[in-house]
């Protein structure tokens, strides 16, 4: 029974181990972090389970992760009181399963080792970290409610071994025997610094043993220790769940390194809303922007949402149901005193409590964003440029908002004739001439077919500025927008412009004149391209092409048929 077992990593682990072991030696401390979250998310979890089954507790129900170390040996242990692991749970989740982010983590190593050490915490991969200090990680630990504890150990290389051990208590203690080049670690004031740098904002105590004030004798030297003293633990950290402390008591340095912890991002965020609702309702939110936009966000169904606490408890990761699909981009947490702690993923889609925070949460994103447009133009673009598109999801998604949305949207326009879309419908009102009444715009494949196109060449000629569309979801997104100040929005392919050029009496006499000499040109193109257009006109919207194709005013638009026709429609 208490054979030891040897058994293999799954092949990206070793890939991954390899890597941690050999090139990510230039931001080592991070191991910390990451060993630290893992206990916090393992205490959380045992307080989640604990709601519908208080024995869990009962025997250690002070929650805390404690650091202690070895000069002498070179060690440093990171000990939980979590919910623990299973032998089943320890062989899977610490080296057989591959989990998703490791293959991604691998594609999106750059070589530059201070980029590549920072992606670890973003792809879930940081127990790994521990190798980047330790030649050998020793992982005791038994489940909560479980009668059996395992020790897990290995050495980084292609395996790990497995056997039945006897723990006292249930959680998990993990030992670093440090590298030569990693002993710096074992050591007080560093391991006490890096508690700071990274962990202060985490919910639970992280002890250390205090160190004992020498006391000194008359002549001047240190007083032998008492060697019967209980040795005491004290949180090196301020222990308290960051959105639960008032606004001005929190740093900004503190707000992101948070925003580290939830989001699992290695930049700092844009911006940060940090809020607490009392009446009706009463919940706490701290809501993220990052700075740089996920791989998969243009999945519409990537995972998101925002961090589930109800009264200070952890219920879930990514609950979607607190914000709209088109601001997926947003990370944060929210923290409710009106939800069940056994609420579910199923609950929370049709609760009258969630309804009322999503709406109040989505016009908090909105005004944290305008806010940023109107003060901070240069943070605006950029975020624009990193998540525009997804927020181009807005006017359909969210139709009572569309408005605010509106104004938030940037475009490309004839008037920079750059692809950069740096203009806002306001601007664009501000600047239309004085017998224009609409805002025109066009769609194309891409920016240059939308900039070249002869529909614009009367527009240009009036001095109209036209807005250049060519991004896959700005059809979906006008196709809500109807109109903005007051103004209707025109497609410039679609029907009659209504465009008028001033001319004179003679000027139309003169266009009557051709148009009778066109008339049996026309016949004859009509009849020739007979059931591939419904009509051929004259027109004087072109000024230097010859001839171009329009769509009727109420048919679909040219970008979108493209869509449908590739769709095999
Ligand atoms: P992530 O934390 O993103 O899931 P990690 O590589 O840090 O990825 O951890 C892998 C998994 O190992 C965790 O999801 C968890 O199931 C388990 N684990 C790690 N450390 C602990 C711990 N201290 N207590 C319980 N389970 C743990
Ligand atoms: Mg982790």
């Amino acid at each position: 029974e208490t054979q030891k077992e040897t058994l293999g990593f799954q092949t990206e682990v070793k890939q991954l181990l390899h890597l941690m072991i050999h090139s990510l030696y230039s931001n080592k401390e991070i191991f910390l972090r990451e060993l630290i979250s893992n206990a916090s998310d393992a205490v959380d979890k045992l307080r989640f389970e604990s709601v519908s089954n208080a024995d869990l507790l009962s025997d250690d129900p002070n929650l805390r992760v404690r650091i202690g170390f070895d000069k002498d040996a070179g060690t440093i242990t990171i000990d939980d009181n979590g919910i623990g692991m299973s032998r089943d749970e320890a062989i899977s989740n610490l080296g057989t399963i591959a989990k998703s982010g490791t293959a991604q983590f691998l594609d999106q190593l750059s070589g530059d080792q201070k980029k590549d050490s920072q992606l670890i915490g973003q792809f879930g991969v940081g127990f790994y970290s521990a190798f980047i200090v330790a030649d050998k990680v020793t992982v005791e630990t038994r489940r909560a409610g479980h009668e059996e504890a395992i020790r897990w150990e290995s050495e980084g290389t292609g395996e790990f071994t497995i056997e039945a051990i006897d723990k006292a208590t249930r959680g998990t203690s993990i030992t670093l025997h440090l590298k030569d080049d990693a002993q710096e670690f074992a050591d007080n004031w560093r391991l006490r610094s890096l508690v700071s740098k990274y962990s202060d904002h985490i919910s639970i105590p992280v002890e250390m043993l205090k160190v004992a004030t020498p006391e000194y004798d008359e002549e001047g030297n240190v007083k032998p220790a008492d060697e019967n003293a209980e040795p005491t633990w004290e949180a090196v950290n301020s222990a308290k769940a960051l959105w639960t402390r008032p606004r001005n008591e929190v740093s900004d340095e503190e707000y992101q390194e948070f925003y580290k912890h939830v989001s699992h991002d290695y930049q700092d965020a844009l911006k940060w809303s940090h809020n607490k609702v009392e009446g009706k309702l009463e919940y706490t939110s701290l809501l993220y922007i990052p700075a740089k936009a996920p791989q998969d966000l243009w999945n519409r169904d990537m995972l998101r949402g925002l961090k589930l606490y109800v009264q200070r408890v952890f219920i879930m990761d990514d609950a979607e149901a607190f914000l709209p699909p088109y601001m997926r981009f947003v990370k944060g947490v929210v923290d409710s005193n009106d939800l069940s702690l056994n609420v579910s993923r199923e609950i929370l889609q049709n609760d009258n409590a969630v309804d009322s925070m999503r709406s109040a949460l989505t016009k908090r994103v909105l005004d944290m964003l305008s806010k940023m447009a109107k003060n901070d133009p240069d943070t605006y673009q950029s975020f624009w440029n990193e998540f525009g598109n997804v927020l181009k999801e807005g006017p359909a998604d969210d139709f009572g908002n569309k408005d605010k949305i509106a104004e938030l949207l940037r475009f490309s326009s004839t008037h920079t004739d750059n692809a950069a879309q740096t203009e806002s419908l306001k601007g664009y009102v501000e600047r239309m001439a004085e017998d224009q009444d609409k805002i025109y715009y066009i769609y194309a494949e891409n920016h240059n077919t939308a900039k070249n196109s002869p529909h614009l060449e009367v527009l240009r000629k009036k001095g109209y500025e036209v807005l250049l569309l060519s991004d896959r979801i700005d059809e979906w997104m006008m196709s809500s927008l109807r109109e903005f100040d007051g103004k209707t929005f025109q497609d410039v392919t679609k029907g009659k412009l209504d465009i008028e050029v001033e001319e004179s009496e003679e000027q139309k006499k003169e266009k009557e004149q051709k148009a009778e000499q066109m008339k049996p040109l026309l016949d004859r193109m009509k009849s020739v391209l007979e059931g591939k257009v419904t009509s051929v006109n004259s027109t004087d919207r072109l000024t230097n092409s010859p001839a171009c194709l329009v769509v009727g005013e109420f048919d679909m638009g040219l970008q979108m048929r493209r869509l449908l026709e590739q769709a095999g429609q």
